[in-house]
């Protein structure tokens, strides 16, 4: 089913027929907090690295909110433990696949004629859901998608699955447009932010502070990944007590981590984490629940808690963050604490490259 990319041809040409003035987005980048100013229609790249909008994958997906999941290609984190890696470090990756681009109405339309057949009928599909990769690095195609869906559709909904690393004007437009919004938290500390994805994690507090209290009817959950020697009980409780204070009845979701890609070695979540994390959620007035398949096999490699040791300084003292950055340390990353848009290697970077062999 999938393939290596194909662009169309003269496919810059067709998005400005097709997109009109919202290609003008792609000319100097700045849909991310990155605001790499690039170019992407000349083929300039950020750190996302992703010129057109790629589609990697598609199909009706059961997790709830059921859907016809749009799997976009391309991600502006470097995250060691991404579990789409193929998808989210496309082009870059050996082993990065993409569909390629789909016309903004054909996918409207199939989208709707999808959710409607009797298997998207069975697992209770109600939505269009982008997912990725991160989607925001795409967003005037994604607009345009859902522009031709509306017109198709009054039944049906819209999410969108986010890390939260956009601009305060892109965050605005994914509220616009998102009937639901799925939001990945990865860590509270920036020196955990940094270790685990690459990127500082002001603006993705920025941007839970404007939607919690504005916008929490649209959230359908906060999703915080928990990642066993890197989110202590410390960190739980800073980001449960974070989002307590901007309002406790945000739905909060722990997902067991399963060792992938750089962190194919580490340990996997073990229950008693994850039991944890929900006591602690509801200590600070949280509802919490948690999911995944917990307690899988691991260890941290020698070499990577040596590394580690030489780099807390560079991560404020904290083990759990410089245990993330000796992951990335053995694999290549010379940069720390991480910061892919200030790295001279970001255009041939050892994570975005690295092929896991174990998954989970
Ligand atoms: S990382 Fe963000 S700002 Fe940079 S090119 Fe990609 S989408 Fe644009
Ligand atoms: S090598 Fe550079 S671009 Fe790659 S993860 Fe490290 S800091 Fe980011």
């Amino acid at each position: 089913m999938f393939g290596r990319l194909v662009i169309p041809g003269g496919c810059r040409k067709v998005l400005v027929r097709v997109w009109g003035g919202r290609v003008k987005d792609l000319r100097n980048c700045k849909l991310c907090a990155w605001e790499c100013g690039v170019d992407r229609l000349e083929g300039e790249r950020g750190v996302c690295r992703v010129t057109e909008p790629v589609i990697a994958a598609k199909q009706l997906h059961p997790a709830p909110p059921a859907s016809y999941t749009v799997f976009m290609a391309g991600c502006n984190y470097r995250c060691l433990n991404c579990q789409n890696w193929d998808i989210a470090h496309y082009p870059d990756n050996p082993e990065g696949r993409a569909l390629g681009y789909q016309d903004p109405k054909e996918l409207a339309v199939e989208a709707v004629n999808m959710i409607e057949t009797n298997q998207g009928r069975m697992i209770g599909a109600d939505r269009i859901f982008f997912s990725g990769g991160e989607p925001t690095i795409h967003l005037p195609y994604i607009e345009q998608v859902v522009e031709h869906y509306r017109d198709t559709t009054d039944l049906w909904k819209v999410n969108f699955d986010t890390n939260g690393f956009a601009t305060r004007k892109s965050m605005r437009r994914i509220v616009k447009l998102a009937d639901s919004i799925t939001f990945d938290f990865k860590a509270y500390s920036d020196p955990l932010h940094r270790a685990i994805t690459g990127a500082r994690v002001e603006p993705v507090l920025r941007n839970l502070e404007f939607l919690i209290p504005k916008y929490l009817d649209k959230i359908w959950e906060v999703r915080i990944l928990l990642i066993p020697k890197a989110h202590d009980t410390e960190e739980i409780r800073a980001m449960c007590e974070f989002l307590a204070d901007l309002d406790e009845s945000v739905p909060v979701c722990f997902l067991a981590f399963r060792p992938n890609f750089v962190l194919e070695r580490h340990p996997g979540a073990p229950k008693r984490l994850m039991e944890r994390a929900v006591e602690i959620a509801r200590e600070c007035g949280l509802h919490a629940t948690w999911s995944g398949m917990p307690g899988i096999n691991g260890s941290v490699p020698p070499e990577v808690g040596e590394c580690a040791d030489k780099l807390l300084k560079h991560y404020d003292g904290r083990k759990g963050a410089a245990l993330m950055g000796g992951y990335a340390r053995v694999t290549g990353c010379r940069n720390h604490p991480r910061d892919c848009l200030a790295c001279d290697d970001m255009a041939r970077c050892p994570i975005k490259r690295y092929v896991a062999i174990r998954r989970t």
